[in-house]
């Protein structure tokens, strides 16, 4: 649509140019004809210098020498037009055989400026198709002209210069192909314009070139050729055509190989025509021509084999390194894998190893602390009491590491009973208490009657207490936690939120993952193991658990209990922590 849309001058002038084309066969004057027919090549010519002055393609220089070979044209016509009865050769050929070189100089420039002329390969397909051409212009044009009886100008001219100048013009636009804008409108244009020169040349001109052929059939092509060539230079990407740009991507296409084919046979088959006809042909230029070819076209089939086998080199060593990258891979996945569960062992046997002489502790510093025993002054009471709080904290710290490690192995296993869910969580609520207030934290729980249910009371009462110590932890004080509890037909749901600084957007699911602390909760203390253990908590009971943001700041934990919590039998790898 764009590409319409900046093209509306030319779909005008083309307009303007069918709608003039009709007058031109429905009008019997032949005066009117020559008019209309000089129109069409005035109309070319003014589009290639206004567009040169307007579109300012750099350089501009190939587009004036365009322009210079519509000018010679246009007077070779106008001769042609004002004297019919010249007979080749006449000044009026002067003209027209001037101006093929300024067209095919207008090609080479467009592929020189474009940097076209660094496709090698593709230069090599334009030259051997001119060469192809170049058979067949010998075989039925030139040839037959120098053996007629003709004036000898008039056979240089004909059957000499004319089909030479349709060579080099033909040779100059398949070359042209080189450009890395062939896929442009512009390009198409041109190209179709200088198809229609030779199509008119080929089919009407050859036999008197200069032949006045105003207001036949035998005027289309040529006149549509001035069309193209005006369209061309009117549609934008005319600009494009001396842009240096990338090469396009070099593959070898069914039709390149046919082509090659094709030239390679027009000798034989040129040849064999010529011979059904009885024509004389030149054979020394016929095998010099002949040579040529195949020379050329071996030297590309050598040239793409060449590439395929690059190609093909290139292919094989990506897939050896992809194939090396990914066996590397797989043996840093299993070292890490072995690495991990290392760790996991060394983790496990080392909490093993401190929980027995702490629980010795525990046990020899509450005997100490027994009113029955001997007794104690204040002070040394107070330390055993600070050796009791840390002592419990370093076994939870244990408690937790050990069972984190055995649950990379295996599933928790649960000690289900019946359970008050309403007096869990205010139980959770009595012991967390005292920690709250000294933080200054506000600490309630709101429940809807009682519920009864199944679960493990032991470990849903360390997940409430994890959940509510977390709460506590990351609320400044003067904010507040709440637990709320609400009973469904099929379970419970229990949330604790806090006014706390909130969970970061995105961290939603990594809080869970083992030994997960976000960056704003560093200065703070913890594992990163609690929430860990609280999933695996919720999902042995048949949960779910989720935590996100709350909207005016804070966080939620959200926990969804099924009432009856299903009782498969024991896997082997399920544990009783
Ligand atoms: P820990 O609290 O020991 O760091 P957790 O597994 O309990 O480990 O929590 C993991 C991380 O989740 C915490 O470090 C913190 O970043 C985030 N988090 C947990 N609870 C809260 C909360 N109530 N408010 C804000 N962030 C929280």
């Amino acid at each position: 649509m764009a590409s319409l849309r900046d093209f509306r001058l030319g779909a005008t002038v083309f307009a303007a140019e069918a709608a003039a084309s009709a007058a031109y066969f429905l009008t019997s004057s032949t005066v009117a004809q020559y008019a209309l027919y000089e129109m069409f090549a005035g109309v070319a010519l003014a589009a290639v210098l206004w567009a040169a002055y307007h579109y300012r393609p750099r350089p501009a220089l190939p587009w004036l020498v365009f322009a210079a070979g519509i000018a010679l044209f246009i007077v070779g016509d106008v001769l042609t037009d004002v004297y019919p009865h010249w007979t080749s050769p006449s000044p009026a050929d002067g003209f027209y055989l001037a101006a093929y070189p300024l067209f095919a100089l207008m090609a080479v420039m467009l592929v020189l400026s474009s940097g076209g002329y660094r496709r090698v390969g593709a230069i090599a397909d334009g030259l051997i198709v001119t060469l192809a051409f170049a058979v067949f212009q010998w075989l039925f044009v030139m040839s037959p002209a120098m053996h007629d009886h003709g004036p000898l100008a008039g056979k240089v001219v004909l059957g000499g210069l004319y089909p030479f100048m349709d060579i080099l013009l033909l040779g100059a636009y398949a070359g042209f192909f080189a450009s890395p804008a062939w896929r442009t409108p512009a390009f198409g244009l041109l190209v179709l314009g200088t198809a229609m020169q030779l199509i008119g040349d080929e089919a009407t001109g050859l036999a008197e070139p200069s032949h006045n052929v105003t207001g036949t059939w035998a005027a289309v092509p040529w006149a549509l050729s001035y069309v193209f060539w005006g369209l061309a230079a009117l549609h934008p990407s005319m600009r494009d055509l001396s842009r240096p740009g990338r090469s396009a991507a070099r593959h070898v296409s069914r039709w390149r190989i046919a082509s090659l084919a094709a030239a390679l046979l027009t000798v034989p088959v040129g040849r064999l025509i010529a011979d059904v006809r009885g024509q004389i042909v030149g054979v020394w230029v016929v095998a010099a021509l002949g040579s040529a070819l195949a020379v050329l076209v071996v030297w590309r089939l050598a040239g793409i084999l060449r590439a395929l086998e690059r190609i093909r080199a290139r292919e094989e060593t990506a897939r050896l390194s992809v194939e090396a990258a990914r066996h590397q891979l797989i043996e840093q996945n299993a070292r890490l894998l072995e690495a991990d569960k290392l760790k996991d062992e060394f983790v496990a046997l080392v909490s093993h190893d401190l929980r027995t002489p702490l629980t010795s502790i525990i046990g020899y510093v509450e005997l100490a602390l027994d009113e029955a025993g001997p007794p104690l002054d204040e002070e040394r009471r107070g330390f055993l009491e600070v050796v009791t709080r840390s002592a419990d904290r370093l076994l939870r710290l244990v408690d937790d590491l050990l069972l984190a490690a055995r649950l990379q192995t295996g599933r928790l296993a649960l000690n289900v009973e019946e359970i008050d869910l309403v007096a869990l969580c205010e139980q959770a609520t009595l012991e967390m208490r005292p920690r709250a207030e000294q933080k200054g934290v506000r600490l309630t729980c709101h429940a809807e009657g009682s519920s009864g249910m199944q679960g493990d009371r032991r470990r849903l009462l360390q997940l409430l207490d994890n959940l509510v110590s977390n709460g506590i932890k990351f609320t400044p004080a003067g904010g507040e936690v709440e637990i709320r509890v609400a009973n469904r037909r099929d379970g419970a749901t229990i949330e604790v939120l806090d006014t706390g600084i909130g969970i970061e957007p995105g961290e939603e699911e990594r809080v869970f993952e083992r030994f997960y602390r976000s960056p704003g909760a560093a200065s703070a203390q913890g594992t990163g193991l609690g929430l860990f253990i609280a999933r695996a908590v919720v999902e042995a009971h048949g949960g779910t658990i989720a935590a996100s943001r709350r909207a005016g700041g804070g966080s939620v934990f959200r926990l969804d209990l099924p009432s009856r919590v299903a009782t498969t039998p024991a896997p082997h790898s399920e544990l009783v922590a």
